[in-house]
């Protein structure tokens, strides 16, 4: 029997929850979503008050420990925009495609044509809620710039236009499975990981 713990995964997103399974694979269980459970409304604010709300509403339906994702696109010449509103940027039901177009015509509006005044990060926070309310978190964010038009047909969301300064000049969605070396969903959940792992020995007096 596997000790590694099993999180009940908190994302409606079938993209994120394909990253989480990669990234998490051997560390730690993830169990599928209640199917039943509706979205849970994101409207804390930020994203770590995002992030909390499905994963508490996730872990009392589930009753179990549930693990969750919450990611905004930061664009610096647009003050941050579309930040924890990029799911939604280019209005309620918007798809992935209308969210570029629209970041793309925003960056024109402003006139941000090199990619040093296109400058951009994601970050993401991950969190861990317990039926008790006990909770754990962690952080991770990536550097880059907003490309001035889609490359790339991996990945998902706003992938086709990031690249991430610490790379060769692809897109993320260029990058196939590289991307989770240096994303930011890749690097919070490694640190939720070492987290969970030092609290299991805490817990284990060990
Ligand atoms: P949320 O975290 O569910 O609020 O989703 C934020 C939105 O950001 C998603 O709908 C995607 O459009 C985008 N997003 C989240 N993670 C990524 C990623 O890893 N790459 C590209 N876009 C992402």
């Amino acid at each position: 029997m596997s000790d590694s713990p099993r999180l009940v995964c908190a994302s409606a997103n079938p993209d994120k929850v394909a990253e989480m399974a990669l990234v998490l694979d051997g560390i730690v269980e993830l169990l599928p979503r209640p199917h039943a459970l509706a979205d849970v409304v994101e409207d804390a604010g930020d994203l770590e008050g995002n992030a909390r709300l499905k994963a508490v509403a996730v872990s009392a339906a589930a009753g179990a420990a549930a693990v969750s994702d919450d990611t905004g696109l930061e664009v610096d010449a647009l003050d941050g925009e579309p930040g924890v509103r990029s799911a939604r940027y280019a209005g309620e039901g918007a798809s992935y495609a209308d969210n570029v177009d629209k970041l793309l015509s925003e960056l024109a509006r402003v006139g941000a044509g090199t990619p040093e005044a296109r400058t951009a990060r994601f970050r993401t926070v991950v969190m861990v809620v317990w039926p008790d309310g006990s909770e754990l978190s962690a952080q991770g964010s990536v550097e880059g710039w907003i490309a001035e038009q889609p490359e790339g047909t991996g990945g998902f969301g706003y992938d086709s236009v990031f690249v991430p300064t610490e790379g060769d000049g692809r897109s993320f969605a260029e990058m196939g499975d590289e991307k989770h070396a240096i994303s930011h969903r890749g690097r919070a959940l490694r640190s939720l990981a070492e987290a969970l792992s030092a609290r299991a020995c805490e817990s284990q007096g060990a």
